[in-house]
């Protein structure tokens, strides 16, 4: 048997386990039939994905599911739209599709949200299990029962809570992520590790290059640890605050600085990822420039960003932009977690205190971003 682990995600009656593991996709049975026996299985995926993946899948659902049908969604974020999820629950109602159905996402964010959605509105709700092949969704975006598409008015702006019964997360399938897009997933993985404590952190900055080397011969432990740990963490957070009505606001560490950056750059420049990194460390600067907590934080964070290859500060993002900290400061004034017209900061009094600030003056957040935004300092530190 190959290595697994499992994160049960305690949420009462909608409690289900992410089982984290090598070559878990042609190791499922015994997860899936639970879920699935006897019932018709429909996989939504991308083109992409399903190449490379499904048939690794598929002989485990032709054993447990009474039969299984695959449907395409287009690649890439702008699937994540009113009109593709019409076609995507007009195509399932074409197929057969009824309430005892289970809906099963095969790919990354995109795929997760859409496929999340369609199950939640699909006859009012029909079981859904997540098998997330990128990094990112493994530790974020599968974990949680969110899910959403973006509008004209913004990203994620609507969506549904609508928890899978199972997240299969087998690292096996990472090995053919672009090596940049695992790295970024990593920036996820990191944030986790501010938000846990020292021990945690520490074991990060002494595992997390060994995690991401993805060496095949060698066994995956640290890189299992690693998605464990992040699985954990999201997990343990949704349990508290599963409609996200206050403590699940600090999985936004850098995020509200990482979302500014997005906008500026528009999307598709950089990914997500990269930009938590650099929000992450904005933030513990920001922090520290309050008086919450050392300057040695800041650096020690920065350290371990670069370490595995990720930006430790804005101007270090891969891109050739003069960066303008009035334009994100702009941006985080119309980010959707402004809460009474002040910008809701999470900060950190020391490696796992992470809190939610909302009376940050704008003047010490320009300055941060002044810092974090010049090339001279990026360029003196290395
Ligand atoms: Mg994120």
């Amino acid at each position: 048997m190959t290595e697994r682990v499992r994160v049960p995600i305690d949420l009462g009656e909608r409690s289900y386990e992410v089982v984290v593991g090598e070559r878990l996709l042609e190791h499922s049975a015994d997860i899936l039939s639970p879920i699935v026996a006897g019932r018709r299985v429909f996989v939504v995926t991308d083109e992409v994905v399903r190449a490379r993946h499904l048939h690794r899948l598929a002989p485990v659902l032709g054993e447990v599911a009474s039969g299984y049908e695959t449907v395409l969604i287009p690649l890439g974020e702008r699937t994540k739209s009113f009109a593709q999820l019409e076609v995507l629950l007009n195509r399932l109602l074409d197929l057969g599709m009824d309430r005892r159905s289970v809906l099963l996402a095969l790919g990354g964010g995109v795929v997760g949200d859409v496929a999340g959605f369609a199950a939640a509105l699909f006859m009012r709700g029909v079981d859904f299990v997540q098998v997330p092949t990128t990094l990112m969704s493994q530790v974020d975006s599968a974990v949680g029962g969110k899910n959403a598409i973006n509008t004209r008015h913004g990203k994620n702006l609507i969506g549904t809570f609508h928890q899978p019964r199972a997240v299969l997360n087998d690292v096996t399938v990472l090995h053919s992520l672009p090596r940049r897009e695992l790295v970024a997933g990593y920036g996820e993985i990191v944030k986790y590790g501010l938000i846990r404590g020292e021990r945690v952190f520490s074991w990060l900055e002494q595992h997390g290059p060994a995690a991401l080397a993805l060496d095949e011969q060698a066994p995956q432990q640290a890189l299992i640890e690693a998605v464990r740990m992040g699985c954990e963490t999201k997990g343990d957070i949704v349990a508290a605050d599963e409609r996200d009505q206050g403590r699940r606001a600090i999985i936004n560490l850098g995020h509200t600085f990482a979302h500014a950056i997005e906008t500026e750059v528009g999307y598709g420049a950089l990914l997500h990822g990269e930009a938590v990194a650099a929000g992450l460390a904005a933030a513990a600067a920001l922090s520290a420039k309050l008086g919450y907590c050392e300057t040695a934080l800041v650096e020690r964070l920065r350290r371990h960003l670069g370490a595995v290859g990720l930006p430790e500060r804005i101007a270090a993002l891969a891109t050739q932009r003069n960066w303008d900290p009035a334009a994100l400061m702009a941006h985080m004034a119309h980010d959707k977690k402004t809460v009474g017209g002040r910008v809701a900061f999470v900060l950190l009094r020391g490696v796992g205190e992470p809190f939610v600030d909302n009376t940050v003056p704008e003047a010490a957040v320009l300055t941060v971003l002044a810092e974090e935004c010049s090339r001279h300092n990026a360029d003196t530190r290395r």
